[in-house]
């Protein structure tokens, strides 16, 4: 773990076991370079009007000090209506809601809240950058359960293996980052049962549910059985809504658990922006047909940057949910991940995500990149054009090599 070092005496020895985020990284590497960024999942287009303009209000409108620690009441009612209608999770806004800054901070805070030093969670890989830390950070002994490609599904037997009476945790992720794929009825009904059995609790990074493709639909794993009382869910705005950078998430969870929560969230931050949770009301007063267009338009992007990747001669891992695309580089003859996306990015102009920083085990990424679409399609469509010569042009690197 000495790669990760930083050598000074002052420093805690819990920042010495991850490096700074690979994801947010190559935002920057991006940005030096003039590439087109398709590492970091953030939309390139604007949020809806309404909610642009909600945000514009709420600060005329005189709310700029701080909420409500755990949330602004009437966020908190809206957040409470939404899980009611969508996920079909039942809550009361005062007991079992707390808004966080982002659902990275519901994540950390959620772990810190439940989680001991050695604790084991249960994290299936590959898996979203942040949980590593998260691990670390909670000080979770995380277990790792390989997800294989291509349906990136647990293997029943390898799971069941990973869990037993010590088991705090699992994090389920669906639709879930990197891979695109929603874990399936039969797969969340398993976690379920071996939570249950083993008086596990389940923390679920919900962000992408809007964005399902293929007629697939969104299951929350708390509506399972008697899993509301050992769930705390975790949806966000930044995804749904296109404002990743408002940094507005929630944990759903039982009055004990989320009391926890309340505690860690308030001395981490306070609470997340007050007129940015008054504006986040306004999303979710939106219509049902907005969530049409979203995954309409989504499923449209997923087309263009799909035929593109293929034509460039990637191996994709068709994605159905999410705003990723996972891809095989073996065929392009690079040494590891990183050097691939260091050069896509000089070379052809388009920045992914190094693989490897999915996975706790580097090898296994060493050669995969992560692709993500959630850009305008003029920006896909530059990009498609960039990325047609990465065959020709990897192949005469490779000969350039030889000779
Ligand atoms: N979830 C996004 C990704 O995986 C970005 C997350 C972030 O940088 N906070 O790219």
């Amino acid at each position: 773990m000495d790669t990760y070092r930083i050598d000074h005496p002052l420093v805690a020895d819990r920042v010495q076991h991850f490096p700074e985020s690979v994801i947010r990284d190559m935002s920057r590497v991006a940005a030096e370079h003039k590439a087109i960024n398709l590492g970091q999942g953030f939309p390139d287009f604007d949020p809806p009007k309404e909610i642009m303009e909600a945000a514009k209000k709420a600060i005329d409108d005189g709310y700029n000090q701080y909420a409500v620690t755990w949330g602004a009441p009437q966020l908190r009612h809206a957040i409470s209506s939404k899980l009611k209608a969508f996920n079909k999770i039942d809550t009361h806004p005062d007991q079992n809601i707390v808004v966080t800054c982002g659902a990275t901070e519901a994540m950390m805070a959620s772990l810190l809240a439940t989680v001991d030093p050695g604790d084991e969670v249960v994290i299936f890989e590959p898996f979203y950058e942040n949980f590593g830390p998260d691990a670390v950070v909670s000080g979770a002994k995380p277990v790792h359960v390989p997800l294989h490609e291509p349906e990136f599904q647990p293997d029943e037997e390898l799971l069941k293996k990973a869990f037993h009476r010590g088991t705090k945790a699992v994090i389920v992720n669906t639709p879930g980052n990197p891979t695109g794929r929603v874990f399936t009825d039969p797969t969340l009904k398993l976690i379920a049962d071996l939570c249950e059995e083993n008086n596990a609790l389940a923390v679920t990074d919900e962000i992408y549910e809007h964005m399902i493709y293929d007629g697939l639909h969104h299951t929350s794993i708390a509506t399972l059985g008697d899993m509301h009382e050992r769930t705390i869910t975790i949806c966000g705005f930044s995804k749904t809504y296109s404002v990743t950078g408002w940094r507005l998430a929630y944990t759903a969870a039982p009055k004990p658990i989320t009391d926890a929560i309340k505690r860690v969230h308030d001395f981490l931050t306070v609470g997340a922006a007050h007129p940015l949770q008054i504006a986040a009301v306004a999303a979710l007063e939106l219509p049902s047909s907005y969530y049409d267009w979203l995954r309409d338009t989504y499923d449209k992007k997923r087309g263009i940057l799909l035929s593109a990747l293929e034509k460039a001669g990637f191996k994709c891992y068709r994605p159905n949910a999410a705003y990723y695309i996972m891809t095989d580089i073996t065929d392009f003859g690079f040494e590891d991940d990183f050097a691939f996306a260091y050069w896509l990015t000089k070379e052809i102009g388009v920045t992914p995500v190094p693989g490897s920083s999915f996975f706790a085990d580097k090898e296994k990424g060493k050669q995969m990149v992560r692709f993500a679409f959630p850009k305008k399609e003029e920006t896909l469509n530059a990009a498609a054009e960039r990325l047609a010569g990465t065959k020709e042009k990897a192949e005469a690197r490779v000969k350039a090599e030889v000779a």
